[in-house]
């Protein structure tokens, strides 16, 4: 008896787990950058101070140049980087897709390719926004809670800029991008 009652509870716990997948699957895809809550290493990042070209898929129209080539810039102005966009001559390479998302998912950093996917159904801004956030992933950068203080990196983010404390973040991940003098003081 005891044997069929403990069987009996088996089987409506098995379920239960894979719902539980499911949902932590389906909560990934909402925080649209494959990350969840996750403060654990990317396992695929790019060093940023290094030669590293961001490069457009065929295809992407001017449109979604635009917005990208303003997401490098924000980067670069902001922390001093020297990203391209295509370079086809240097190694380190983040290749960027614009496609069609749903709503909710505003772009995506994909740790297993080392690829950057931005939703082109955003408005010109936004997927500048966005994309600066994902190469942000890229990086090696996590989400800051937005009740923290406002970064580049709040999840969800569609307005926000690169912040002076985003910079430093970056710089203390990956020292070497840090100007070595004539660092302004703000
Ligand atoms: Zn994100």
């Amino acid at each position: 008896m005891l044997n069929r009652y403990s069987l009996s509870f088996r089987s409506p716990r098995h379920i239960h787990c894979s719902l539980a997948a499911l949902i932590a699957l389906g909560l990934a895809a909402l925080s649209g950058c494959g990350d969840a809550a996750s403060d654990a290493p990317f396992d695929t990042v790019f060093n940023p101070c290094e030669p590293l070209a961001i490069v457009a898929q065929a295809g992407t129209r001017p449109e979604q140049l635009e917005s990208l080539d303003a997401a490098i810039a924000m980067w670069n102005q902001a922390a001093g980087l020297k990203l391209v966009r295509d370079g086809a001559d240097i190694e380190a390479q983040i290749p960027v897709y614009f496609e069609d998302g749903a709503p909710f998912m505003h772009g995506f950093y994909s740790q297993d390719l080392g690829t950057v996917t931005v939703n082109q159904k955003l408005n010109a801004r936004e997927r500048t926004i966005t994309a600066a956030h994902e190469l942000g992933h890229a990086f090696g950068l996590h989400h800051i809670d937005a009740a923290a203080r406002p970064s580049i990196m709040n999840h969800g983010n569609l307005s926000r800029e690169i912040s002076a404390e985003d910079v430093e973040m970056l710089h203390s991940l990956w020292p070497q991008c840090q100007p070595s003098e004539d660092t302004p003081n703000a």
